[in-house]
């Protein structure tokens, strides 16, 4: 038995399902989270998400705090950005996922939004993990950008020992010395995860490539890996972002690759079920 046995496949060879509101995470459906690096204002978030849920996003993504690796870059919306995530929730009919930083913020954060995002730099802020223990709602956990498949798996144990069963992984790129990407996107370690453990496993091809050219192609492979979902970076106007402009789609890209990833989750035997939006998002 593997040091990390209460999520260890054998733990619960059937796997674990992750409910996110109405969706779940582990199932036959192949989840698809996007919206944009960081909340910016009312307008850019309320055009993404409707965008995204039109295009057939399942779940909305969008950073209130953002852990910039220089203090110069904006710092995300912080409160007030999870109010507006809320909002966008609430208006597109999606539940939402968003960074939580330090255990001291984790109550505010689980009052506004319906899953809660470890950041990849905080895989190994063990104060955090044993705080989402008692959070009350699901977790997505990051991969560290050099930590090893292991010591992602232990991660997640430290929250789910803590109480709280319902983790998410997203393998989101490793740092190596190639320097064509942002990050080295490691497919055999979701390949690994979905062997080792019975959480579900999505991927993060934004992070893992910087640039929006990659998404699409580490996207579908990501398929092909046996991935149960993504998180996509998509901002209206990738060019004035004030964060990873470079790697996020336009609206228009997104809508695209969602029908593309539709045929490839087919071969693969998952849908993506693109839900009829709600009447006010197809009148928009
Ligand atoms: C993000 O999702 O915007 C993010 C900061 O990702 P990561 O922690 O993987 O770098
Ligand atoms: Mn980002």
């Amino acid at each position: 038995m593997p040091q990390y046995r209460l999520v260890a496949r054998e733990a619960r060879p059937e796997g674990t399902r992750v409910r996110v509101g109405k969706l779940e995470i582990g199932g036959t459906e192949f989840v698809i989270a996007a919206g944009p690096c960081a909340i910016e204002s009312e307008e850019q978030l309320s055009e993404t998400s409707r965008a995204v849920a039109r295009a057939g996003a399942h779940l909305l993504r969008g950073g209130a705090f953002k852990p910039r690796t220089s203090p110069y870059a904006f710092q995300g919306k912080g409160v007030e950005g999870l109010r507006m995530l809320q909002r966008a929730g609430q208006e597109t009919g999606l539940p939402t996922v968003t960074e939580v930083m330090d255990s001291s913020s984790v109550a505010v954060v689980a009052e506004h939004a319906d899953m809660l995002q470890v950041g990849a730099r905080n895989m190994q802020n063990f104060d955090l993990l044993k705080t989402l223990g008692s959070a009350g709602k699901p977790v997505l956990l990051k991969r560290g950008l050099a930590a090893t498949i292991e010591e992602l798996l232990l991660a997640a144990e430290y929250i789910v020992y803590h109480g709280n069963p319902n983790v998410v992984l997203c393998e989101r790129g490793i740092r190596t010395f190639e320097t064509a990407t942002r990050n080295t996107l490691d497919l055999g370690a979701v390949a690994v995860l979905k062997r080792a453990t019975h959480l579900p496993v999505i991927v993060d091809p934004s992070h893992a490539a910087g640039r929006r050219d990659l998404v699409a192609p580490l996207s579908k492979a990501a398929v092909a890996a046996g991935a149960d979902g993504l998180i996509i970076e998509v901002h209206p106007r990738p060019e004035c972002a004030r964060c990873d402009g470079a790697q996020s789609l336009t609206p228009a890209d997104f809508a695209e690759l969602v029908l593309v990833l539709a045929r490839y989750a087919a071969l693969e035997s998952r849908t993506v079920s693109t839900l009829p939006p709600p009447r006010a998002l197809v009148a928009a």
